[in-house]
């Protein structure tokens, strides 16, 4: 088959790969029909995610047709449609019993790995990097899919793939983003970052009760879908101050929660941008944090601070004094999508949403590697690529 495969720092290629087959009774092959990139993959292409191999199949955002199952696997059958959660879970240990299915602990075959790494492993994903189990990803024409009877969610109706896709990641990553904020009524949250997870997290957000929405980016066409979204918007390079500029906006008390979408590669227009970028290139930090700095200094007494964007090691200049002293919470965690696939369907059904307005680009399986770019650079206003093996 045709695949995505990691051939080095910003470099991915279209290769032949042998057919995955089924290796275990709770397996199931799909034929993808639809795939995407994520702002993780991003991570894994420039180079800051460690134990990448060359030839490893990126993508863990994908969705398509039953070819083939397990015979433990009676939940589905040869031609089902369906959306392929990005965490691989059992079902059937503590944390996944408890719905916190990105910390199964019997997906990651390489626990040990990140575990030195972390301390304790999370769950296997799908096609991002040996840490996580080293599983071939969906951006390829198919995909063996572990623990085929608790993951995926079987789509009935006419949906097309553009309005049920994102349930594998970026959908309930955004509204878990928003979730973890325990909005009540008449909370103004904060959202830095305006790229896919970030638009789904404004949304998510007044689907939650909050009663404003303030989005922080740069780039104008995703402030625009923001506020499309019913946001309000602030651009960081036309302001001096981050933090200042949300106490104008809320009475001089700070949002209620804030959410960073934005994680490891943020950038910042300001002198501290060079401080962590040339730390990051040495290797003695593996984040430029900014966002998060800016959450936590923004976010009100008492706030909380959700954190949705991809960190992997360490960082520093970490305002820890903030968080101790006015008494905020911070959350995070890879989304566990098993427990929101089904309920976010039913609003998509009900009509509340409908997840294809973030797709800006669909490109063939084949033009993979220009798709990066394109949506690396944010050229042509790329927001969202869908790619079609
Ligand atoms: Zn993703
Ligand atoms: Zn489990």
């Amino acid at each position: 088959m045709r695949a995505l495969c990691w051939t080095g720092r910003n470099s991915v290629d279209v290769e032949n790969v042998p057919d995955p087959k089924i290796l275990n009774g709770r397996d199931a092959i799909v034929k993808i029909s639809s795939t995407a990139i994520c702002g993780s993959d991003l991570h894994l292409y420039d180079g800051y995610v460690p134990t990448m191999r060359k030839g490893d199949v990126l993508g863990h955002e994908f969705m398509g047709e039953i070819v083939d199952v397990g015979k433990e696997v009676r939940n589905l059958k040869v031609g089902d449609r369906v959306v392929v959660p990005f965490p691989i879970a059992c079902g059937n240990c503590t944390p996944c019993q408890n719905e916190l299915y990105s910390l199964c602990e019997n997906s990651n075959p390489n626990a040990r790995l990140a575990e030195k790494m972390w301390g304790h492993s999370p769950c296997g994903i799908f096609g991002y990097s040996h840490l996580t189990g080293g599983y071939a990803g969906g951006q390829a024409e198919y995909a063996r899919v572990p623990f085929a009877d608790v993951g995926p969610l079987k789509i009935e109706g006419d949906w097309t793939d553009e309005q049920v896709l994102f349930l594998s990641d970026i959908f309930p990553t955004g509204y878990m983003g928003a979730e973890l904020c325990e909005i009540q009524p008449g909370d103004v949250i904060a959202v830095w970052g305006c790229g896919p997870v970030g638009q789904f997290a404004i949304r998510s957000a007044f689907l939650l009760g909050a009663e404003r929405v303030i989005a922080i980016d740069r780039f104008p066409e995703r402030l625009k879908m923001a506020a499309d979204g019913g946001a309000e918007t602030v651009d960081y390079e036309a302001v001096d101050s981050i933090p200042e500029t949300l106490k104008e906006l809320t009475g001089g008390r700070g949002p209620d929660a804030a959410i960073d979408c934005v994680g490891l590669e943020a950038h910042f227009p300001g002198p501290l941008y060079a401080y962590d970028r040339v730390k990051q290139a040495m290797r003695q930090e593996t984040e430029r944090p900014f966002a998060l700095r800016e959450a936590i200094m923004s976010v009100r007494n008492g706030g909380i601070v959700s954190i949705m964007g991809v960190y992997g090691g360490l960082v520093d200049k970490f305002p820890i004094g903030a968080v101790v002293n006015r008494a905020l919470t911070l959350k995070s965690g890879q989304c566990h999508v098993q427990r929101y696939i089904r309920p976010l369907m039913e609003r998509i059904e009900k009509g509340e949403i409908d997840p294809s307005f973030v797709v800006t680009h669909t490109l063939g399986l084949d033009d993979a590697p220009k798709a990066y770019e394109l949506f690396k650079h944010k050229h042509d206003d790329c927001i969202k690529v869908v790619l079609k093996p």
